[in-house]
Order: C-alpha cells, then structure tokens, then sequence
C-alpha cells in the first residue's frame, strides 16, 4: 500500500505561525493499539474532527454535528486531509488568518479497532483497504464513545461520508 503523505496537510498551514505539528513519518509498534481523537474545533462554525490513526498518519473527517451517541443517529462527515500522528494531541488556538484559525480542544480519546478484524498486525492494511472501498466498521473504546461505528462514503467527488453507531 503506497504511504500516505501529508504534503496537502503541510501546504495548507504556515508552520512560522500556527503551532500544530508539522508531523514527521514515524514507525509504529504492530503490538500498540490503534488511537482515535476527536477534536471540538470551534472555528468559523463549530465543528468536531474525528480522526484514526493508520500507517503513522491520521485520517480526519469534519463531522459538524458530532459524532452520534446513540445508535441509528446518522451524521455527516466530510473527509479532510490526512493529518500527523502528533496532531492527536493538539489543543489550543489558531491564529487568524490561518487554515482552521480558531480553538481546538481534545472532546476524546482512546484506541479503536476493526470491527471484524482481530490480527493486530493486519488491521491497518485492512482499515486502509475498507477506507479506500468506502465503508468501514470499527469499534470505538473511548470514554464518551464506545461501541462500534460506520463509516460510508456517500459521495466520492465531495468528501462526503455518514458516520452512526451501530451497537
Ligand atoms: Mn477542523
């Protein structure tokens, strides 16, 4: 599977001004669970960033209403850059006139894993896989989400993908 790149992230942001990680490739340990954040990103609308991590990055959706907590709650998410590792634990203001200007803090945390694969060492290949088919199901083990969750791409061209609970 071709590595992800985080030029898009990198050339959206001024790194001279903002104070969110300009990320570095890294190597993960196969044996560490797989992280999920989501991110309270009061910007020019409120909104919240989800993102899992896979292969050293983070994928990122805006989800402007939030992430359901009950099941059957459909919600809207639109795909966004990938983002670096590190930005997991970014909180804290973005300057005007920056990408994203605005505060961001952590609204949870915790590990996460495919819903139906238990190989440790293959769940990224295949997380990576059901992404780029459009629909993933994992479970969540956060302290305001858990259960397992959906992913499904509605519309390729616009981002956009729908995000519920599942059980
Ligand atoms: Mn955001």
């Amino acid at each position: 599977m071709k590595p992800t790149l985080l030029r898009i992230y990198r050339e959206k942001r001024d790194f001279t001004l903002t104070s969110e990680p300009r990320g570095k490739s890294r190597k993960r340990q196969q044996t560490k669970s797989l992280s999920f954040v989501v991110q309270k990103h009061q910007s020019y609308q409120l909104h919240y960033d989800f993102r899992l991590e896979v292969q050293g990055i983070l994928k990122s959706w805006a989800v402007p209403k939030g992430i359901p907590n009950a099941k059957k709650l459909k919600r809207l998410a639109v795909m966004a850059e990938d983002h670096p590792y590190e930005y997991r634990n970014f909180k804290g203001r973005i300057p005007a006139g920056q990408y994203g200007a605005g505060f961001v803090d952590i609204f949870d945390q915790g590990t996460y894993e495919h819903a139906e694969l238990q190989d440790q060492i293959q769940q990224e290949d295949k997380i990576l896989h059901d992404l780029h088919r459009g629909k993933l199901s994992f479970v969540l083990h956060g302290k305001k989400f858990q259960g397992t969750y959906v992913l499904l791409r509605i519309k390729t061209k616009e981002n956009q993908w729908l995000i519920w609970k599942l059980m």
